[in-house]
C-alpha cells in the first residue's frame, strides 16, 4: 500500500465503526456515495418552487408556440431564423439566467437555469437547443465567473439580451480530450498593448455566428484565457463542417492568425487558463444531463405516436409485448435521467445559498461548489446522454423501416443525438473524472468515505431508521448493500494500485460504472422516498423499482468482472463466494417482467411520459 493511501493511524477501528451522523454532508458533492439512505435527500422535480414552475411554463410556451413551429427550417443551416430566435429568447430573459442583476440579467439559481433549458427543449429542436446552450454556458459563465468589472459590463450586457452571442473554443487539431496539450500560442507585443495569438481551435459551436470567443493559448508555458472580439485582427472563421446531426447549428474552424487581442482582453490572471476551460465544463454537463433527459422524454412521445398509428397483424403495434418491452424501459430511463441532473443542481444551490451573494469572493465560492459537484456533473453527462441514446435507438426500432427513412422523425433523432456522448467531455473521460474524483475524495479525506469503508467491513447491512414493512424495503436493502460492495472495491483497488488506480483504466471503467449504477438507485430511492402518498407516487413506484433492479444487475456484472481482474488467484473464489452469499441473503427476486408490464400501462394511459 503506497505511504498516502494508509488508514490514519490515529483512529481506532472502533471510531471508524461508529455509524456517524453524515446528514450534515448534504450539499456536498459526492455526499450520495457514503450518506445512508435514512439520512439523505435529493431536490427533484417535484420540489419545484412557483417562480421555478412559471419560467418551465414561459419557457414551454415559446418553444412549443414559437420555435417547434419552424422547427423544419432548422433542420439545416440557417443563420437568419437561429439569430432570430435566439434574440427572441433574449428578450424573454432566458439568456440572463446566470447573468448578475447589474449586467442585465437575473442570476437565478442553477436549478431555474436548469429548468429553461429543459422546458425550451419542448422545441424538439436540437440544433437550436445546442446553439442556445452553448451561450448561455460555456459561452457565459467564464466571463461571469472570471471577468473583471470592465468585462462583465461590456459583455454581458450583450449577451444577456442576445445581441451578442457567445462561444468557447478550447478544442484543437492535437488537443481534443487531451484540451491542455493546445498549441495556440499568444506573447504580448513590443507596444505592450496587445496579445499576438496564433493557433487554431476546430469544432467551435456557434463559432461563425458569435461576436465573442472565450479561447485558450500559452503565454510561455503559462496557459492563459482571452476572450477575442471578432472583430479583432487576424481573426479568421473557417468553412462550415458538414455533420452527422444538429445540422442546423454553426460549427467551424477558427484561425488566429498573428490575431491582435487587446491586453485588458485577458480573461482571469496570466496561467488560469487550465481552470477558467475546466471549471465552466462543469456547469455544461450537468446541464447536458437535463437536455438530453428532455430529449429521452420527447423520443417516446414521438414513438408512441407513430406506434399507436402503426397496424400490423390487424392491430396497432402497440399492443405487441416486445414494443411495450421497449416503451417501458424508455420511461425508466428517462427518469433516471431527470432524477440525477436535478439532484445534482438541487445539491450545487443547496450550497450555493449558504454564500454571502455581497463577499468579494462569491464567484470564487460558487465555483468551487460547482468543481465539487465534478463527479455528479459527470454522472449526469452520462446517464441523460446514454439515456437519450438508447431512447433513440428504440425510437427508430419501434419505426420500423420507417425509422430509417429521413421522411420520419427518428432518423434524426438517431443522427442528433450522437454528438452528446463525445462533446463536453467524451464520456470515457467522464468515467475518468468519476473514478478519479472517488479515489481523490477517498484518500485527501474530503468525505468520510474511508471511515464507511471500515463500518462496512463490520457492518455490510447496518440497521436504518426505515419502518419494517416499507414498500420498498427490499430495495433499500439492496442500494445499501450496493454501497458496501463499492466501498469494499474502491478499497481493493487502492490496496492494489494506491494513486495510480487513475491510470488503470480497465480496473477504473468498471469501477466507475459501478458508481454510476449506485448514484441513480440512490437518487432515485431518495427522489420516490420524500414523495406525499398519491397518484404520482404510485405511478413512480414501478419505476424506480425497475431501475433499481436494472442497475443492481448492471452493478454485480462489474463487480464480477472486477473481482478476479484485481484479486490474487488464490482469493477469487472465497470473495465471490462471500459477496454472492450477501447477494443472496437478500432474497431480492423481483418480478422484473411485471413491473414494465405496469410502466406500459401507465405510460399508455397518458400516451407520454409521465413522471414530470
Ligand atoms: C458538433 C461538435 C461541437 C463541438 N463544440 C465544441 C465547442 O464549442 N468548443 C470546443 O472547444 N470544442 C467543441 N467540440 C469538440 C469536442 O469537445 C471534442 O471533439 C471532444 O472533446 C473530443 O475530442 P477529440 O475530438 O479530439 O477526440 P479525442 O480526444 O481524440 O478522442 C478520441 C477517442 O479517444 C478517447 N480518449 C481520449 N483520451 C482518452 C483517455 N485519456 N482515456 C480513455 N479514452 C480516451 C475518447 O473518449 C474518444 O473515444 C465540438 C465537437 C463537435 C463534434
Amino acid at each position: 500500500m503506497s505511504q498516502d493511501v494508509e488508514i490514519k493511524e490515529n483512529k481506532t477501528l472502533d471510531e471508524f465503526t461508529k455509524l456517524q451522523d453524515l446528514s450534515s454532508l448534504e450539499g456536498l458533492g459526492g455526499s450520495f456515495l457514503v450518506c445512508p439512505l435514512d439520512q439523505y435527500n435529493v431536490f427533484s422535480k417535484e420540489n419545484f418552487s412557483e417562480e421555478q414552475k412559471m419560467f418551465a411554463s414561459t419557457a414551454q410556451d415559446f418553444a412549443v408556440n414559437r420555435i417547434k413551429p419552424v422547427n423544419d427550417q432548422l433542420k439545416k443551416l440557417n443563420k437568419d431564423l437561429s439569430l432570430e430566435l435566439f434574440k427572441e429568447a433574449g428578450d424573454l430573459g432566458f439568456l440572463g439566467i446566470d447573468i448578475p442583476e447589474q449586467y442585465g440579467g437575473m442570476e437565478l439559481d442553477k436549478t431555474t437555469a436548469a429548468i429553461v433549458v429543459d422546458y425550451l427543449s419542448a422545441c424538439e429542436c436540437p440544433s437550436f437547443m445546442v446553439t442556445l446552450s452553448a451561450h448561455t454556458g460555456i459561452g457565459i459563465l467564464p466571463i461571469v465567473w472570471y471577468g473583471n468589472e470592465d468585462q462583465k459590463k461590456k459583455y454581458l450586457t450583450k449577451f444577456a439580451t442576445g445581441e451578442w452571442m457567445g462561444c468557447y473554443a478550447l478544442t484543437e487539431p492535437n488537443a481534443g480530450s487531451d484540451a491542455l496539450a493546445g498549441e495556440t500560442t499568444a506573447y504580448l507585443n513590443d507596444e505592450g498593448t496587445h496579445y499576438i495569438l496564433n493557433g487554431q481551435k476546430i469544432y467551435i459551436t456557434n463559432g461563425s455566428w458569435a461576436e465573442v470567443c472565450i479561447t485558450f493559448a500559452k503565454v510561455g508555458d503559462k496557459y492563459t484565457s482571452f476572450i477575442v472580439d471578432k472583430t479583432c485582427e487576424g481573426f479568421v472563421i473557417g468553412a462550415e463542417e458538414k455533420k452527422m446531426g444538429i445540422k442546423g447549428s454553426s460549427t467551424v474552424t477558427l484561425y488566429f492568425e498573428n490575431c491582435k487581442v487587446p491586453v485588458e482582453n485577458m480573461l482571469g490572471k496570466l496561467g488560469q487558463g487550465g481552470a477558467i476551460a475546466f471549471n465552466s465544463l462543469y456547469a455544461g454537463r450537468y446541464k447536458l444531463g437535463i437536455t438530453t433527459a428532455a430529449g429521452a422524454k420527447y423520443t417516446i412521445k414521438c414513438a408512441y405516436d407513430f406506434a399507436l398509428e402503426r397496424k400490423q397483424f390487424s392491430r396497432s403495434i402497440t399492443e405487441f409485448d416486445m414494443l411495450k418491452n421497449k416503451f417501458a424501459q424508455m420511461v425508466v430511463r428517462t427518469f433516471e435521467a431527470y432524477t440525477v441532473s436535478y439532484a445534482t443542481t438541487g445539491s450545487i444551490d443547496f450550497s450555493i445559498s449558504k454564500l454571502d451573494k455581497n463577499s468579494d469572493d462569491y464567484y470564487e465560492k460558487m465555483q468551487k461548489i460547482i468543481e465539487d459537484h465534478a463527479i455528479e456533473a459527470s454522472i449526469a453527462k452520462i446517464v441523460g446522454s446514454v439515456s437519450l441514446a438508447e431512447n433513440a435507438d428504440d425510437g427508430v426500432q419501434i419505426f420500423g423501416g420507417a425509422g430509417f427513412i429521413e421522411e420520419y422523425p427518428a432518423a434524426q433523432i438517431y443522427r442528433d443525438e450522437r454528438i452528446n456522448r463525445i462533446f463536453e467531455g467524451t464520456n470515457e473521460i467522464n468515467k475518468l473524472i468519476i473514478g478519479g474524483t472517488f479515489l481523490k475524495k477517498a484518500i485527501l479525506e474530503e468525505l468520510p468515505i474511508r471511515d464507511q469503508i471500515y463500518h462496512r467491513m463490520e457492518d455490510y447491512l447496518p440497521a436504518l431508521t426505515f419502518s419494517g414493512d416499507h414498500e420498498l424495503s427490499s430495495e433499500i436493502s439492496v442500494i445499501e448493500l450496493s454501497r458496501s460492495l463499492m466501498l469494499d472495491m474502491l478499497h481493493r483497488l487502492i490496496l492494489k494500485y494506491g494513486q495510480d488506480l487513475k491510470n488503470e483504466q480497465w480496473a477504473l471503467e468498471p469501477l466507475a460504472d459501478i458508481v454510476v449504477c449506485f448514484s441513480v438507485m440512490q437518487m432515485g430511492f431518495a427522489r420516490y422516498n420524500q414523495l406525499p402518498d398519491g397518484e404520482h407516487k404510485k405511478r413512480m413506484n414501478c419505476v424506480v423499482k425497475y431501475s433499481i433492479y436494472r442497475n443492481f444487475n448492471i452493478l454485480k456484472e462489474r463487480i464480477n468482472m472486477l473481482v478476479p481482474y484485481i484479486c490474487a488467484n488464490s482469493e477469487v473464489g472465497d470473495v465471490m463466494d462471500s459477496i454472492n452469499q450477501r447477494i443472496n441473503d437478500l432474497k431480492y427476486i423481483p418480478d422484473a417482467i411485471a413491473l414494465k408490464k405496469s410502466i406500459c400501462e401507465e405510460l399508455y394511459k397518458h400516451g407520454k411520459y409521465y413522471l414530470g
